[in-house]
């Protein structure tokens, strides 16, 4: 295929572009990249690695954000593209070196205020969160901005288009081609391929396990082995998750209505997500169904998921 671009650097001015990686490249956790022109400087995402087993007593890792603290003044914007921890777990740590606003897809938007408020409280009064609209252009400085959804195990995950003084820089986030998501708007192939249509001069592209052989299926088909087992069981059903996949939960609270079970959801970031997965719509939990734990233990096992 022919090249839409011309590579010719010259074509593009004098304005250079640097691409500084923090974080989450060849590795999984700790997402965050440093996009600059001479005068202004995003960062997109900011998370935090969970320890392995070579880094006993250690509970969260950050990226190294001393360049970030050296630049400060040329902060324009935080961009983020999902809640996921290692998106977003990292925005604490930065928050308090920089003075600059948070724009966000809108589940993580919300998760960040809570993150912030569980790690800082007043600390972070004053951190402006933003909730992005996908239709709109956003301009920071020299860099024009567009979220664009795409699929993923959490709701409400973007790319990111960067229009820069060097041409068209597309930021994958994480992501998914799944057509039929249980819930979230599936990729937004046409705002793609808009953007392909505008020029993409370079494609930064990160998704776990892009290297295996094949295509990732459907998330329906979890759906349908879940409803599955909660049918065919005889006494109660415990199924771990993800908290952020509430997708998952969806799929379990409706084959539990479908069978004739109530559900107890425990853990404390499982009670947190999905309640505010229910505040932005995305979750939906029919009346009636969601019990306590204190209920789940009077009822028949059989009653129960
Ligand atoms: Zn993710």
């Amino acid at each position: 295929m022919e090249p839409r671009m011309n590579d010719d650097s010259l074509e593009y001015g004098e304005s250079a572009v640097r691409i500084i990686p923090l974080g989450g490249l060849g590795e999984v956790g700790m997402n965050m990249m440093v996009v600059e022109t001479d005068d202004d400087l995003l960062v997109i995402d900011c998370g935090v690695q969970f320890p392995e087993y070579n880094t006993p007593g250690i509970e969260r890792v950050i990226p190294d954000m001393e360049y970030v603290r050296r630049n400060r003044d040329r902060v324009r914007a935080v961009l983020i593209t999902h809640g996921h921890l290692d998106h977003i777990g990292g925005l604490p740590h930065l928050m308090r070196i920089i003075d600059a606003p948070i724009y966000a897809p809108r589940l993580a938007a919300e998760m960040i205020r809570r993150e912030l408020k569980k790690s800082g409280g007043r600390q972070f009064s004053g951190v402006q969160v933003n909730s992005v609209r996908l239709e709109r252009d956003y301009r920071f400085g020299d860099f024009g901005v567009q979220w664009i959804s795409v699929c993923h195990s959490i709701p409400d995950s973007c790319s990111i288009y960067l229009d820069t003084p060097q041409g068209g820089i597309l930021h994958t986030g994480d992501f998914k081609f799944d057509n039929e998501p249980m819930l979230g708007l599936p990729t937004d192939y046409q705002a793609l391929s808009e953007i392909g249509q505008r020029g993409v001069r370079l494609l930064l592209s990160d998704s776990t396990n892009a290297e295996d052989d094949g295509s990732a299926r459907s998330d329906r088909i979890a759906a349908e082995a879940i409803y599955r087992v909660i049918a065919e069981s005889k006494g109660r059903v415990i199924i771990a998750s993800f908290s952020t996949q509430i997708a998952r939960v969806q799929m379990v609270v409706d084959a539990a209505q479908e069978i004739g079970r109530r559900v107890a959801i425990i853990g404390r970031s499982m009670i947190e997500n999905t309640r505010l997965a229910e505040e932005v719509g995305h979750l939906h939990i029919p009346p009636g169904i969601r019990i306590n734990i204190n209920e789940a233990n009077s009822l028949p096992d059989d009653e129960v998921v």
